[in-house]
């Protein structure tokens, strides 16, 4: 089976390389931006499975980039979660305005990341890796 490809647009090292471990080690494949901009031309180029957006980044902001990708047709129908460590009720509203599916908090939580990935993917019915439902 192919193994989905998600993209990380994530600007704190620490959270990019966490995230990235997690989730190469769950049978996803990678491809990371440490900026957005970055991350809107890989998108387009890469085609990715999902998108992991922080929404806190300098110069173009994870809200932003959302709402560039939502309205151009070639990265429309790429689900976009937005990462952010404000899991505040306003923050998600906005995200979802800005035409995210959903979020999911920052601190990672290592145990259970992975499935929470996973669960976006499986509510657009593409297939996850097996390991991380199993
Ligand atoms: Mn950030």
């Amino acid at each position: 089976m192919k193994q989905p490809v998600i993209l990380l647009v994530e600007d704190n090292p620490m959270n990019l390389e966490m995230a990235k471990f997690l989730l190469q080690n769950a049978g996803f494949q990678t491809v990371e931006a440490e900026d957005a901009a970055t991350g809107i031309r890989i998108a387009k180029e890469s085609q990715p499975d999902l998108i992991l957006m922080d929404l806190h980044m300098p110069v173009l902001n994870g809200y932003e980039a959302s709402k560039i990708l939502k309205s151009d047709p070639v990265t429309a129908h790429i689900p976009i979660v937005a990462f952010t460590a404000h899991a505040m009720e306003d923050e998600q509203q906005k995200a979802l305005d800005f035409g995210c599916s959903g979020i999911i908090s920052k601190p990672i939580d290592v145990d259970q990341f992975s499935r929470q990935v996973a669960g976006f993917l499986v509510a657009k019915g593409e297939p996850s890796p097996a390991t991380v439902l199993a």
